[in-house]
């Protein structure tokens, strides 16, 4: 694992340049639907403390609190049209989120993969690149800007692409479970899984391509709370708890 020393504050973060996934439901707060600006806010201070640790940081985020693309083609929606809504929602939070950051002082851009240029930048690799050299917190939106796809995909694939030393979701719970452990409290909670485990016993935290495009790239993933303030950059210094995801030791 390589040893990033932050030269900012001093402080050892194992990772330099990181991808954050977050799904739209952590941004509903107590709410059911849609965006709770005081829990993006929250988000927004986890991601300026990674980022005053020396850290490049970079996020995806889902849409599932406002649209999900399986939800429209079950009314009878045609299935590319409800996914190219989803991925329209993902860009609503993607806008929240860069709005809460900048109100805490720091400088983002939002790049979407379906161009709409009066609302933000396009995607172009190189920019999202250069971006995040001048420590700039890049906001990838609208997915992969294919239909058939999911947001999921889309960090893996952003984070082989910024060539990332991690993956890093945010989820609702401590990390990776043997089965859904709010209904089960028999689950069993893991410190490290491979690759290969998570496919092949059908864990359910992230879809299996993008685990595949993560294990092809060799990039760790890390799954944590997101509601446990702090948590983001713990993990990042190999503190506190999180499932680690990975073929190396
Ligand atoms: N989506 C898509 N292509 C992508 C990413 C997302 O079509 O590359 C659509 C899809 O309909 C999905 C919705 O956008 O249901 C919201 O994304 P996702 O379900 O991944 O959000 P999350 O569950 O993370 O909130």
């Amino acid at each position: 694992m390589t040893v990033f020393k932050s030269d900012k504050v001093g402080e050892r973060l194992c990772y330099r340049r990181v991808l954050l996934k977050i799904s739209g439901e952590a941004l509903l707060g107590d709410g059911d639907y849609g965006v709770e600006f005081d829990t993006v806010r929250r988000v927004a201070e986890d991601v300026k403390s990674v980022h005053e640790l020396g850290a490049e940081v970079c996020l995806v985020i889902g849409g599932g609190n406002i649209f999900r693309g399986v939800s429209g083609a079950t009314v009878g929606m045609d299935r590319a049209s409800a996914d190219y809504m989803g991925m329209l929602a993902t860009v609503i939070n993607a806008l929240a989120m860069q709005s809460a950051l900048e109100g805490i002082g720091l400088g983002t851009r939002v790049l979407s993969a379906i161009p709409m240029e009066t609302v933000c930048e396009p995607y172009i690799r190189r920019r999202a690149v250069r971006h995040m050299e001048k420590g700039r917190i890049v906001i990838f939106a609208a997915g992969t800007g294919n239909p058939f796809f999911t947001t999921d995909t889309a960090a893996a694939l952003r984070a082989a692409e910024m060539d990332c030393d991690c993956l890093l979701k945010g989820t609702q719970v401590d990390g990776v479970y043997d089965k859904e452990p709010k209904s089960n409290p028999d689950a069993v909670r893991y410190d490290r899984l491979s690759y290969h485990q998570v496919l092949s016993r059908n864990l359910q935290v992230m879809d299996a391509a993008a685990i595949s495009l993560a294990r092809e790239n060799a990039i760790p993933i890390l799954v944590f709370s997101i509601h446990n303030y702090g948590a983001f950059a713990d993990a990042l210094k190999g503190n506190g708890r999180y499932t680690l995801i990975s073929d190396k030791d």
